[in-house]
């Protein structure tokens, strides 16, 4: 009992924290909305808390990142697991990432979001391709993976679509965001002309669900990439495409660059750590609204 005990008050310690951030996040969004009274109220709370999510496990999911996991009994939603000589019982999809994420958790501006990062294509599908063999489903996996890095700097819980270059079906990405009950789902993809003088980001959003939230998600994220870079700001824009057709969360499909543009081909080729730290502080800027 005794050490089950001590697992208990870490678990509330956390808990309080956790409470303490939110109603920060809660006040931040309320004095921002006297001023602001063009925002919405909605999109003025951090999703995971406005959707209201198992707390207690995201806490003990946090607790199990880069710690010794294993599932003792898989009950379906939820997973019996041993960790640091106690079994607990935690939301299966948390603790999926827990066992998944090397590191361990951190305090930081993402807490109590996860995040669902998509490299866009892979496998038999390449995306775009430039130069002969520069795809574009490499270029995004390799910005996926140091994105993933930066995200949980913050303190974050991310789930990638996929970590290698396999093949993942559209409405499996969908599917496996709704499992881990995402926050927030980013898509990432690169984008050609047949011209070589266009260049410049776009972000895409969907009106068709959370409508406010996922065109603040893309106007923070344009903003963030473009703002004082070598990538020109397109604009966001509202369409209903590729996995974000039928999005279950804010959901926004990041098009960096231009991979027929020189210089936009070599930001995405070598100024990966520039891109992801741009993006991070976009979803950032996002969750503290
Ligand atoms: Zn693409």
């Amino acid at each position: 009992m005794k050490a089950g005990d001590s697992l208990f008050r870490q678990v509330k310690m956390l808990f309080i924290s956790a409470i303490v951030v939110s109603l920060f996040i809660l006040s931040l969004a309320y004095s921002f909305n006297d001023h602001q009274g063009s925002r919405d109220a909605e999109a003025s709370v951090a999703p995971e808390f406005a959707a209201g999510p198992d707390m207690q496990s995201f806490m003990l999911g946090a607790m199990a990142r880069g710690k010794d996991i294993s599932v003792v009994n898989d009950q379906g939603a939820f997973y019996e697991v041993a960790m640091q000589g106690e079994t607990t019982t935690i939301l299966g999809s948390y603790a999926d990432i827990a066992m998944q994420e090397a590191s361990p958790f951190v305090e930081g501006a993402l807490n109590g979001m996860t995040i669902y990062v998509d490299p866009g294509h892979g496998g038999a599908d390449p995306g775009a391709i430039v130069n002969g063999d520069i795809h574009e489903s490499e270029l995004m996996l390799d910005i996926g993976l140091r994105l993933e890095e930066r995200l949980m700097d913050e303190g974050a819980f991310t789930k990638l679509s996929r970590r290698d270059d396999s093949f993942v079906d559209n409405d499996d990405r969908v599917a496996d965001s709704k499992k881990v009950n995402a926050g927030v789902f980013i898509s990432l993809h690169a984008n050609t002309y047949g011209s070589s003088s266009v260049h410049g980001t776009e972000v895409y959003f969907n009106r068709d669900a959370y409508p406010e939230q996922s065109e603040q998600l893309a106007a923070d994220i344009q903003h963030t990439l473009t703002e004082g870079s070598s990538f020109a700001n397109r604009g966001i824009r509202a369409e209903e495409l590729n996995v974000i057709e039928h999005p279950h969360m804010p959901s926004v499909l990041v098009e960096i660059g231009y991979m027929t543009n020189g210089e936009d081909l070599e930001k995405l080729m070598n100024g990966q750590e520039d891109i992801v730290a741009r993006l991070a502080s976009g979803i950032v800027r996002y969750a503290e609204q």
